[in-house]
């Protein structure tokens, strides 16, 4: 796919460089260059040399005499008037030519001309080529407020086209069809299919939905109109919905084509029905525009609208309603399969060692999308790089993983001694409470280096295959995992530290779920209080329910994270020698293996039992 665009450096650039190198030139080079040098003299100097016949011709101005010698090429000189009356007759005996040159007037109209149109006329051809230049940038123009910047791509050999996009099997299938449909109408028209106007593709941020647009650009052998929610929003009111007119113009003019609107949540918004004081107008003005012209021209004429965005739910009801975005196509977050065709796909971009399994790095970055996944493969090779290697190992790939998931190591950060310790427990604590309880995910990597992202530690589970559904038991263990932190620290050290924030967050966000989301607590039963906001972008709940509902909720909430923390202390004092076996191998290494930790877990209890309480 290439962009047409006009070149990057402006036009007025160039423009006022050529003439700064041509007034300099003007005033310091030429005049020497065209004039020749004159000698200024003394007047009594011209007469002397007027009596010794040196003199061939004189010509005297309004301000000033010069004169030529008889040397050949002649020397030119030059002196100031002075009140001479005899001057005419000493010319006369000296013999010398002498004239004064006669000043005409100049023709009024000629310097009208001259003075006043060519400039002026110059003038504003530049400015005109100018603006035409800066128009077709797309820059501000104020002479034609306005104008659309949807940038047109043609097709191009180095495109992207759907083997680039790895997974969304349906996705790719589903614009296949459309992109056939552009290119062979008459096979849908003669069974009286009609295809959809508007195509909308939806799904969390960084799973391929532009580039899937952009693969469509590349498959589809028409034009290819793109452009940015964001570009419709301006300064003044109007100018969006004019924006939005031009490009149904132009897509008008080039059908059978494509038109893509990125992000389209920044113009579909919902408009908000009391809206009195017309606060967001422009916004409002530009949706209308790009219903209107939705509806405005007919599909079988070819012109096909995508859009993207990863808001769907506040998009506004008269865009998704059929006949304009009509269909809807799922970007989802890859599945086991998926994330391993991600990363064959980025990964032929670099060398990689024989034995790579590209499989155990997708099994481990179990949630990611495919833009992390392409970060991930890329933050593998800058470490291959980093070590002076040509190819990129398997190391590399599992120290990316940690990099995408908790950042980049903390090697300035100096912990104590006893903060170390404390870390070491925590983190054992939660891997220990993982592998001691059925159905929770083995344990994969714990480490004790602290992380950009603030965490001091931490450690990873990897499901072995990939999970849809989840029961109450499983999310019971997952809290009871995340509580093992805390429980190790008050279990070995007595008291507690801030290291938990993290930890305790996620066990109520686990917990209150199960009450208000999942209908896991017998005294609601199957009723929701909470609403997710955005499908996909996570976060923020809307909360419904009245305030003894909130109250029950909440001791709910404290129930199960203290009934799940319980356990894990439990656990861990069932486990205690294990507990200090394998924190103090922790605190030494640093870093161990999901192996590794298995093998301590499983080796015969060390004898010397009584060393180990005396920790903290
Ligand atoms: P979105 O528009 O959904 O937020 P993008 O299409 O911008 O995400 O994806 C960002 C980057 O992630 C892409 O440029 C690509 O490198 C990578 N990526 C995402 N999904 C895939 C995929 N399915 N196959 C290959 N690369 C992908
Ligand atoms: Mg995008
Ligand atoms: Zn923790």
């Amino acid at each position: 796919m290439k962009e047409v665009k006009s070149p990057r450096k402006p036009f007025i650039y160039f423009y006022s460089i050529a003439m700064i190198v041509i007034m300099l030139l003007n005033i310091f080079v030429f005049p020497r260059l065209i004039q020749p040098q004159v000698e200024e003299v003394p007047y009594n100097t011209f007469l002397t040399m007027l009596e010794q016949g040196e003199v061939k011709e004189v010509s005297k101005d309004a301000v000033q005499i010069t004169f030529a010698d008889k040397a050949d090429p002649p020397k030119l000189y030059k002196t100031g008037l002075m009140e001479d009356p005899s001057l005419v007759e000493k010319l006369q005996a000296a013999g010398v030519q002498f004239y004064s040159p006669i000043i005409e007037p100049a023709s009024p109209f000629l310097s009208f001309i001259m003075t006043w149109l060519i400039p002026i006329g110059l003038f504003l051809l530049i400015g005109r080529f100018m603006s035409s230049r800066l128009s077709k940038m797309g820059g501000m123009n104020t002479m034609q407020l306005g104008k659309s910047n949807a940038k047109i791509y043609i097709e191009s050999k180095t495109g992207i086209t759907f083997k680039d996009v790895a997974g969304q099997e349906e996705a790719k299938e589903a614009l296949a069809e459309v992109v056939d449909f552009l290119h062979n109408p008459a096979k849908y028209t003669e069974v009286g299919a009609i295809m959809p106007k508007g195509v909308l593709l939806v799904g969390p941020p960084g799973t391929g939905k532009t580039l899937l647009a952009k693969a469509v650009a590349g498959e589809a052998k028409v034009p290819f109109f793109s452009i940015s929610g964001s570009e419709f929003v301006e300064m003044f009111v109007g100018m969006g919905a004019a924006k939005v007119r031009d490009l149904f113009k132009q897509a008008n003019e080039k059908a059978p084509c494509i038109v893509f609107i990125d992000e389209i949540d920044t113009i579909g918004k919902r408009r908000e029905s009391g809206a009195a004081f017309g606060g967001n107008d422009e916004r409002e003005q530009t949706l209308n525009q790009l219903l209107s012209e939705m509806d405005g021209f007919d599909g079988s004429k070819g012109v096909m609208i995508l859009a993207a965005t990863n808001r769907p739910e506040i998009l506004d009801l008269a865009l998704t309603r059929p006949g304009r975005f009509d269909r809807r196509i799922p970007v989802e977050l890859p599945d086991l399969p998926g994330r391993v065709a991600i990363l064959r796909v980025h990964a032929k971009k670099i060398k990689l060692a024989p034995d790579v399994d590209l499989t155990r790095t997708a099994r481990a970055a179990a949630g990611t999308s495919g833009a992390d996944l392409a970060n991930l493969i890329n933050e593998a090779a800058l470490r291959a790089v980093r070590n002076g290697r040509k190819t990129v190992n398997q190391e590399d790939l599992d120290e990316s993983i940690d990099v995408v998931v908790a950042g980049y190591e903390k090697k300035d950060r100096v912990m104590t001694d006893k903060e170390k310790k404390i870390v070491a427990y925590h983190e054992v604590g939660h891997a220990l409470v993982a592998a001691m309880q059925m159905g929770s995910a083995p344990v994969h990597k714990i480490t004790i280096i602290p992380r950009t992202s603030g965490a001091l530690g931490f450690t990873m589970q990897v499901e072995q295959e990939e999970r849809y559904l989840m029961s109450k038991e499983d999310i019971e263990n997952k809290i009871a995992v995340i509580t093992g932190g805390r429980a190790a620290e008050e279990l070995v050290f007595g008291s507690i530290t801030t290291g938990a924030a993290n930890d305790i967050e996620q066990a109520t966000k686990l917990a209150r779920a199960m009450v208000t989301r999942f209908g896991m607590a017998q005294e609601f039963g199957m009723v929701a209080f909470d609403q997710q906001q955005s499908q996909y972008l996570g976060g923020g709940y809307t909360n419904t329910g009245s305030s003894e509902t909130q109250a029950l909720i909440d001791s709910l909430t404290i129930g199960i994270v203290k009934d799940q923390y319980a356990r894990a202390y439990k656990v861990l004092e069932e486990k205690q020698s294990k507990l200090h076996e394998i924190a103090r191998v922790l605190y030494e290494t640093e870093s161990l293996t999901g192996e590794q930790f298995m093998d301590i877990l499983n080796r015969p209890a060390l004898l010397e039992e009584g060393t180990a309480s005396a920790e903290a």
